[in-house]
């Protein structure tokens, strides 16, 4: 397993191309816009180094009996599900941001099972190349990014259909060495960090989108792939001096995304593990988007109690802790909070075996509770700003409270209780401003598929006969079904 130094180190071998604000980004590690999100990151590998953390943060190897970093582990039981959810609830307690890693983790699970069950049908062999992948994987304890969202152009149309065919990745060229690709792939989380990606398509194909049925994994920094990092609430806080206004300086925001470009790339067969089947894509999606979702109630309510303990914190600096009405709105964070953990334990409790022996999660939970993130993250962030109060919005910055002259009249009027400093109380502020905010709320929304996407999938796992048939039965309703 690497360490916090092996893995900020290994990044720096990478070629990576990134472009940020019209420039390319040589060196990201000492960038202040990317340094945040390595910090974040670099935690999956330093806590599962700690021996208190070794139980939820590392796994054995089904494949070597080796002891890997959790992050690269296939599911092997329903323990290891609920251990899934623990570690992101951990980690997100840690960073109070999106540490990123856990996509890779489910595109490694999701690809897992689904080549599994396509070598069945078609007798192909892309899980015995996927199995020897993933040893690479687990051996060099790679941070793998999971590239699903396609740029999608007219959503009323098929990928075949567009106007422009490379608006989802595609494959322009196979020959006996390999295939080579084009498109691009949208919201990338961490990929600027990740040593290697997993593209896989993005919705259910027909046979006239064969080309687009498409599974590989290259490293992040292969000739033809282009990363354009995106901007995030306040970022060009990060190129000034002090800490304070960056909020959650030492970990930033959301998980640092990019619109990544593939321009005519190739990839080797032994990198290959889906080209055309197009009836397998949307298990696929079904089975990353589940994976994911059911993640949602871990890291979210991990990051959920850093909010919740600034609105504490904030309430008892601004001498309001004992009002009935400040307690009662900290229980109903709590209690969205926890709701949400509740639906990722339960849909981990509820998992079931894959025929590939890879344990899944119960779609129709995972699905549900990513669906309350949509809705519980907005309204937590909304009972922190209405403990904290207007000032969120109208603090003064770092450089005026360090100011020799205005400096002191902020210190004077900008105090709560008298024990505690002017100073930690703007650093809380700007701790809420940063978390409950812009980019952070549109992530709870659209981060894992957007609400209609769940719902989609809720709806086709209900069973609404069986419901009907419940209640026709109970009333006496006697009819052939
Ligand atoms: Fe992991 Fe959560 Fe970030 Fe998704 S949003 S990558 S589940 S920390
Ligand atoms: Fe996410």
């Amino acid at each position: 397993m690497k360490n916090r130094e092996q893995y900020i180190e290994s990044l720096k071998n990478l070629k990576t191309q990134v472009y940020y604000f019209g420039k390319r980004i040589d060196n990201i590690i000492e960038h202040p816009s990317f340094k945040p999100h390595i910090n974040s990151a670099a935690l999956t590998y330093e806590l599962a180094n700690m021996p208190e953390y070794e139980e939820l943060l590392t796994a054995t190897s089904h494949l070597t009996g080796k002891k890997i970093n959790r992050f690269t582990h296939i599911h092997q039981s329903t323990e290891d599900l609920v251990k899934k959810v623990k570690a992101l609830r951990l980690l997100g307690q840690k960073t109070g941001a999106c540490f990123q890693r856990c996509v890779g983790w489910d595109a490694l699970n999701a690809t897992y099972t689904v080549t599994y069950e396509m070598d069945q049908k078609y007798g192909t062999d892309y899980h015995k190349r996927f199995l020897e992948y993933l040893k690479f994987v687990q051996e060099n304890d790679l941070m793998i990014a999971g590239s699903m969202t396609d740029p999608k152009g007219d959503r009323s149309l098929r990928p075949s259909q567009q106007a422009d065919p490379d608006l989802y990745v595609h494959i322009v060229e196979k020959n006996d060495k390999g295939i080579v690709v084009r498109g691009a792939k949208a919201h990338q989380t961490g990929i600027i960090n990740s040593h290697e990606m997993i593209v896989m398509p993005t919705i259910a194909m027909g046979e006239e989108d064969k080309d687009y049925a498409v599974v590989f994994a290259i490293p992040v920094d292969t000739e033809g792939v282009i990363h354009i990092f995106g901007r995030q609430t306040n970022d060009s806080r990060r190129f000034e001096e002090g800490e304070i206004d960056k909020g959650n300086y030492k970990y930033g925001i959301v998980g640092g995304e990019a619109l990544t470009i593939f321009n005519d790339v190739f990839v080797p067969w032994e990198r290959v593990f889906m080209c055309g089947e197009f009836d397998y894509a949307g298990l696929l999606v079904e089975r990353f988007a589940s994976y994911h979702r059911q993640n949602y109630g871990g890291c979210k309510t991990g990051v959920s109690d850093v909010i919740i303990g600034s609105a504490v914190a904030i309430a008892e600096y601004n001498g309001v802790a004992k009002a009935s009405h400040v307690r009662d709105k900290i229980v109903e964070m709590v209690h969205l909070a926890e709701t949400l953990y509740c639906g990722s334990i339960a849909c981990s409790a509820e998992g079931f075996p894959t025929p590939s022996g890879a344990y899944f999660v119960n779609p129709l939970l995972a699905n549900t509770v990513k669906q309350n993130v949509t809705r519980y993250i907005y309204e937590i962030c909304r009972l922190c700003h209405d403990i904290a109060g207007g000032i969120i919005a109208t603090l003064p910055s770092e450089a005026d409270l360090k100011n020799e002259e205005i400096g002191p009249y902020i210190e004077k009027y900008l105090k709560g209780v008298a024990d505690v400093s002017t100073e930690d109380r703007i650093r809380i502020l700007r701790l809420i401003e940063n978390m409950t905010g812009g980019t952070a709320l549109v992530e709870s929304m659209h981060g894992a598929g957007s609400p209609q996407a769940q719902r989609i999938m809720i709806l086709r796992q209900a069973n609404l006969n069986q419901k009907k048939k419940l209640a026709e039965d109970l009333a006496g309703i006697k009819k052939e079904h």
